[in-house]
């Protein structure tokens, strides 16, 4: 067996249908008395009943990849209500700037998630400002408390809900092959791609396990290093505002193709968690399967874009199973733009 190293997460996990009338007593374990009670615009209503019972200060701006023009807004707002702490409430978009306010603050955050983009389990942050997408990871932005209430989930649209299961999906994935990976997360990688590949069909009936399947996904997110096919995705969402869900999800398949060669024992267990023959071809068949976006082409990227994101992500070195090739990335992104079924 390879050598490894594991620290488990610190932050609490409260998990259940009904939880959410939870998260007033959540908040006051945390010591908040006046919290920042960040949402969306589109989410503003959800958090209202939060900001009463916790006699908290509504922020309904936040937006995708955590715009620092954004964070620099909610922190006025959270100091001229001296606010103690943030409870975000929604996908990935709340919950960094939660991770954004707690990494300029350390105030301690509760976060709610109405998505399975599984940021709530991590101590990454990616911030915007302009074009410009950096990331950084800091014990200040890991969150204290995590309330999943898969009741939230009900107004989730359906094809929201399946490329945000896909993104969850690539944390297991790379995880799977992570140069830090270890025997737990393979584990929780592993169970995470069955859950959500069981659960996804199932719509709205398949809400709970889902979302359990996409704790475990954020789990491995928080606790091993990404390689190229997360790289891909803050390429293409920093540089050319690419919306995150859907990127991941187109793609994944051609990622885990890829890398497919170099990580066999990987690619076993993606395949066996999906019930598939093949790990790429099964995760495009999944991403299929839900009528999910199968195309760069669809989400608007111009085929320009490709060599300058291709270019990027060969430029600096990470760790990754494959080499990384610029003419073999690409291929992968032409592959990607085109929505082709990976062999
Ligand atoms: P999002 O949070 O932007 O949500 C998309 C839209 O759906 C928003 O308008 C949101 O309000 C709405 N929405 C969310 N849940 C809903 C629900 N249950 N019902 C109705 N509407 C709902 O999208 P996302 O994919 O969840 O998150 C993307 C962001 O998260 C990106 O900025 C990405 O970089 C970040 N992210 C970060 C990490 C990390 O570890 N740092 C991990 C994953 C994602």
């Amino acid at each position: 067996m390879k050598p490894f190293a594991y620290s488990a997460l610190p932050t609490r996990v409260v998990f259940g249908r009904g939880k959410i009338s939870e998260a007033a007593s959540e908040a006051k374990r945390l010591g908040m008395k006046r919290p920042l009670v960040i949402t969306t615009a589109q989410q503003a209503k959800s958090g209202q009943s939060i900001v009463r019972d916790t006699n908290g200060v509504a922020f309904a701006g936040a937006a995708m990849h955590t715009p620092i023009a954004v964070t620099e807004e909610a922190m006025a707002v959270l100091k001229s209500h001296g606010c103690d702490g943030t409870i975000a409430l929604g996908g990935g978009s709340s919950t960094g700037l939660g991770k954004a306010i707690a990494f300029r603050t350390d105030l301690p955050q509760l976060v709610i998630p109405t998505s399975f983009a599984g940021s709530e389990m991590t101590d990454i942050l990616g911030e915007t400002r302009d074009t410009a997408k950096v990331t950084k990871r800091d014990p200040r932005i890991q969150p204290e408390a995590v309330l999943y209430d898969p009741d939230l989930l009900a107004t989730l649209p359906p094809s929201f809900a399946a490329t945000s299961g896909m993104n969850a999906i690539a944390h297991a994935v790379e995880g799977l092959y992570a140069v830090d990976g270890n025997p737990i997360v393979s584990l929780m990688a592993e169970e995470g791609i069955r859950a959500l590949a069981a659960a996804l069909p199932r719509g709205k009936d398949g809400h709970d396990e889902a979302l359990y399947g996409a704790w475990l996904c954020g789990t491995v997110l928080g606790s091993v290093s990404m390689a190229l096919h997360h790289k891909l995705c803050h390429v293409l969402g920093g540089a050319f505002n690419m919306p995150h869900a859907e990127t991941h999800t187109v793609i994944l398949p051609h990622a885990t193709a890829y890398n497919g060669e170099a990580s066999p024992d990987a690619v076993a267990r993606i395949a066996r968690a999906l019930g598939s023959e093949s790990a790429a071809g099964g995760l495009f068949d999944l991403a299929r399967s839900l009528g999910a976006p199968l195309t760069l082409k669809e989400l608007g990227l111009p085929e320009s874009a490709l060599d300058k994101a291709a270019g990027i992500a060969a430029a600096s070195p990470y760790p990754n199973p494959r080499q990384l090739e610029r003419e073999a990335i690409r291929q992968l992104l032409n592959d990607a733009y085109h929505g082709r079924r990976p062999a």
